[in-house]
């Protein structure tokens, strides 16, 4: 049976010639060499050693230099002022990253659509994470929208740009990774499914960025009135034939069946406060009412924890893979491509550039090698 993720791409062909799927082609031929050995030994079962030769200690020199590095990721927010973007941020990495000194962007930028960015860095059990957030202030609040997604594509595709320029330097030793990792948008509780402007931005994003859906304030929804919503946001996303981003399906079968519960909650109706209440002797980050308390924190109350744990604990690789392999491969090839029909002589700029396509003997699929001639440096 075909997986979603390939059903989804299946039905609806990139537009760009980077197969997304090949991801998953690539994971199940990964698995098949590890299920035969190496790739030249397969059919061997693999050898057990008699002695310690020490590769087993590979994985905690991986970890040591991930641990040393640290990591970064960009993580961007849009959907019109007031839907409580700022107050998630803080939320999802209980940090103040906005406060009274440093209101939320759409306080402080009115009127057009601009693109703010934040970095801050955090630090967790001695593993640091560069965070950078991404704010759209003034998405959807004009009288006029048309095109007020055309700063936030441009914003990402500089982003790839800059990272496309910092790989064909000859230095290429600190490369910072600034592209948009995953991007969050916030649908209004109305009950009354997409506004024409949440279609047309998810459309003319959903090649360029994941894009996980959101409900912003959940807690101004009954549980009925949420789940209906759910549904039809859903369904107007599939008519559509948004793309959002698949949570893959992970080896374990026990984590699979937890992970599922997750994320059948897509799209998540979130609830954030920077306010902390004394819930049955335990403080608690949550929102106080004359009629009670709803919990930041609680898969009974709102969808907080399922985005948290997925976007954080479990998928922050695989959203920076996806952002590698699929999104950025897109822009790379289109943009090389373009380049290339100019004129397979022509020289651009400083460099020369080959498009020359090569033919896999396994897949039989198709790879594009791109070859610059750094004439410039002489190389
Ligand atoms: P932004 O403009 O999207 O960044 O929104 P803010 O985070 O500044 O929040 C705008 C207002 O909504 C503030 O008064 C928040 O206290 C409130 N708010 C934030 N999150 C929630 C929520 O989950 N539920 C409710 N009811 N109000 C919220």
């Amino acid at each position: 049976m075909l997986s979603k993720r390939e059903a989804f791409f299946k039905n609806e062909p990139p537009t760009a010639k980077f197969d997304p799927t090949t991801r998953d082609k690539l994971d199940h031929k990964m698995d098949k060499e590890k299920e035969n050995g190496h790739p030249e030994t397969s059919g061997k079962a693999p050898k057990e050693l008699d002695g310690y030769v020490g590769f087993a200690n590979l994985p905690n020199q991986v970890y040591r230099k991930s641990v040393k590095r640290g990591f970064e990721f960009t993580l961007m927010v849009v959907g019109q002022s007031g839907l409580g973007k700022s107050t998630l941020i803080n939320t999802l990495f209980l940090t103040d990253l906005y406060s009274a000194d440093y209101p939320g962007p759409s306080y402080r930028i009115k009127k057009t659509v601009q693109v703010e960015t934040t970095q801050v860095l955090l630090k967790e059990g001695g593993v640091q994470l560069r965070l950078t957030v991404v704010d759209t202030p003034g998405f959807g609040d004009a009288v006029d929208n048309s095109n007020c997604w055309q700063p936030v594509t441009d914003y990402i595709d500089s982003k790839y740009e800059e990272y496309l320029n910092a790989e064909s330097r000859v230095n290429r030793k600190t490369m910072p990774d600034n592209r948009v990792h995953c991007c969050l948008y916030f649908i209004t509780p109305s009950g009354h499914g997409l506004k024409p402007l949440d279609v047309e931005f998810m459309k003319r994003l959903h090649d360029k960025v994941n894009i996980i859906p959101m409900i912003a304030k959940a807690d101004t929804m009954t549980p009925d009135e949420c789940r209906e919503f759910k549904k039809t946001i859903l369904n107007e996303i599939a008519q559509h034939k948004i793309k959002i981003y698949e949570f893959p399906e992970c080896d374990d079968e026990e984590e699979n069946k937890l992970q599922k519960k997750l994320k059948d909650r897509v799209p998540f109706a979130v609830v954030g406060s920077n306010t902390l209440v004394s819930v049955g002797g335990k403080t608690v980050r949550a929102r106080q009412y004359p009629w009670g308390i709803v919990e930041v924190e609680n898969l009974e109350h709102n969808d907080f924890l399922a985005l948290r744990n997925m976007l954080v604990r479990t998928h922050l690789h695989d959203l920076k893979d996806v952002t590698n392999n699929v999104h950025y491969e897109n822009y790379r090839y289109n943009k090389l491509a373009s380049v290339a029909t100019k004129g397979k002589e022509k020289a651009v700029g400083s460099k020369e550039l080959n498009l020359e396509t090569a033919e896999d003997e396994d897949s039989g699929e198709k790879y594009y090698s791109v070859f610059f001639s750094l004439h410039k440096y002489g190389i």
